[in-house]
């Protein structure tokens, strides 16, 4: 795999799987989306960084996504293999395999390197935990 694809934010191909916003744990606010400014030269002004309790009284804000490259390698496979983990793997069962070493079978099987298959694992305990989709746990840059 030579080409370079860019991605483009968060539409689904198939257009399916509207995923339901996070809910603030302390408060039960649903959050809104944050984003701080970016770099124009980029492309675009402003780069989403997590979720944040619209409300005055509480600081609630859900962050460190697991930041991927844009450009890095088979980070298609690093997403289809984080999915897979969402549909299949409970959020005990994935902690636990975090903790151990990774698996040859899941790097070897989606062709990803150890430190993609922790990502991989990382971005799937977010997406469970905070109900959202692979694409909003992933914060890409390039
Ligand atoms: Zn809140």
């Amino acid at each position: 795999m030579t080409e370079t694809k860019r991605r483009q934010g968060q539409i689904k191909a198939d257009g399916t799987k509207a995923t339901p916003k996070p809910v603030c744990p302390k408060c039960g606010e649903i959050t809104v989306r944050v984003s701080f400014r970016g770099d124009k030269n980029r492309g675009r002004a402003y780069i989403p960084t997590g979720w944040m309790c619209p409300s005055s009284t509480c600081d609630y804000i859900i962050k460190d996504y697991v930041e991927l490259k844009d450009d890095e390698e088979n980070v298609d496979n690093v997403k289809d293999f984080a999915e897979a983990c969402c549909d299949q793997k409970s959020l005990k069962e994935l902690k636990a395999a975090l903790a151990g070493a990774a698996d040859e079978t899941d790097m070897k099987t989606w062709n990803i390197t150890e430190d993609q298959w922790r990502k991989a694992m990382k971005v799937a305990i977010i997406a469970i935990e905070n109900s959202l989709s692979v694409d909003e746990a992933i914060k890409c840059s390039s």
